[in-house]
């Protein structure tokens, strides 16, 4: 368990958008982590970021090169597994080699941990973050749910939690295949999505974060502009927006080198629009029955969830179960 650190406010709050059209819409948000990347390889350094691996769980990785970001785009709302990746730091760092790590807040702080000193040539970015959901489910959703469909991992191509087809603010779970149509799911009618967005699957550190509040000291926080046009300075085009917090001076520095459009926004207005920043996610009450039974329900976990998440009490649940077997579609509660 981290301990609390100091809490610490950002020091400016940008809107901001990655002017290459292609890997905005590839990026979760406004594509910013990409350009705060090609910075540090344009000065030959080594970055660390949450990628998926062969068997498409998601762990922490290295890249060198342009070409080895695609591997860290976009958000994977999944506890990304650290495995060597902060004694790899360690190493490029006494190098001399500029390292970027990216990661959650807890991350951050754990990396921090783990070096015991400060490092000039480290640059950490972290994001505004609601929770992981555990690798348990997301491994046993992918198993049972999109393995079976095409017999193999091996056919999978490309998963992409924040598809933007349907826009930023309409964005998708969306799973493309070598041989098989696309899978494309909204988040009420995905079972996975509806048990992280409403804080079922968690991981149960997530519900008491002690890295909320700038308390991981990251140079730099990454976030989704939601509210963005509360502030009328047009840079509200469902293609994705980043709010940027930047949180030290070697994070003020490294955002002067970068090119894109940006706008300063009132800090406290853009944190009040985004609670994820102080608070952390409130258990559901149901969370301890979902993970007692999610893997009973492989053929109907869409419903289940819907279920958990619609009627917290266990009554209610049984008289929508009861309506639902007598055929009704329309339920009371
Ligand atoms: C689990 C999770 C929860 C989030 N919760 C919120 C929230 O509540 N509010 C909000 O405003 N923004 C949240 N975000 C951040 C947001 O979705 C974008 O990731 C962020 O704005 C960066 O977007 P981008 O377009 O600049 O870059 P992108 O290319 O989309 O960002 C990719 C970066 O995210 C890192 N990353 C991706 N998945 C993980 C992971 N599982 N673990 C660690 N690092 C990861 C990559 O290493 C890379 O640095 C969350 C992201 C994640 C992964």
């Amino acid at each position: 368990m981290l301990n609390k650190q100091d809490d610490t406010k950002p020091v400016i709050a940008l809107a901001a958008i990655n002017t290459d059209e292609e890997i905005r819409l590839k990026s979760s948000s406004g594509g910013i982590f990409t350009l705060l990347a090609e910075k540090i390889i344009a000065n030959e350094g080594v970055i660390f970021g949450a990628a998926f691996n062969k068997n498409w769980e998601v762990h922490h990785e290295e890249g060198a090169t342009i070409e080895d970001l695609c591997k860290f785009r976009g958000s994977k709302y999944v506890q990304s597994k650290i495995e060597n990746s902060y004694k790899r730091t360690e190493y490029f760092l006494k190098e001399g080699k500029e390292v970027l790590f990216s990661g959650t807040p807890c991350q951050i702080a754990g990396l921090k941990c783990f070096l015991q000193k400060d490092y000039l040539n480290l640059t950490t970015v972290d994001f505004i973050c609601h929770g992981v959901p555990s690798p348990g489910i997301w491994e046993w959703y992918l198993k049972n749910h999109i393995f079976t469909k095409t017999n193999t991992s091996s056919k999978l191509k490309d998963i992409n939690f924040r598809d933007k087809t349907f826009g930023w603010q309409n964005y998708r779970l969306a799973f493309q295949f070598k041989s098989h149509t696309p899978i494309l799911s909204a988040n009420n009618t995905n079972g996975y999505m509806l048990a992280f967005l409403n804080d079922i699957c968690l991981r149960p550190s997530c519900y008491k974060c002690p890295t909320k509040k700038g308390s991981s000291h990251s140079d730099i926080t990454i976030a989704d502009f939601w509210g963005i046009n509360e502030f009328n300075i047009e840079m509200d085009d469902n293609k994705g927006t980043s709010l940027v917090l930047i949180n030290t001076k070697k994070g003020v520095e490294l955002i002067k080198e970068i090119k894109m459009q940006s706008k300063k926004v009132s800090i406290d207005k853009a944190l009040a629009l985004n609670q994820s920043w102080k608070k952390s996610a409130k258990p559901h009450e149901l969370r301890n029955l979902f993970y007692k039974q999610y893997k009973k329900h492989e053929s109907d976990f869409t419903s289940f969830t819907q279920d958990l998440i619609h009627t917290k009490s266990i009554t209610k649940r049984v008289i929508r179960k009861i309506f639902r077997t007598l055929g009704y579609n329309q339920l009371p509660i």
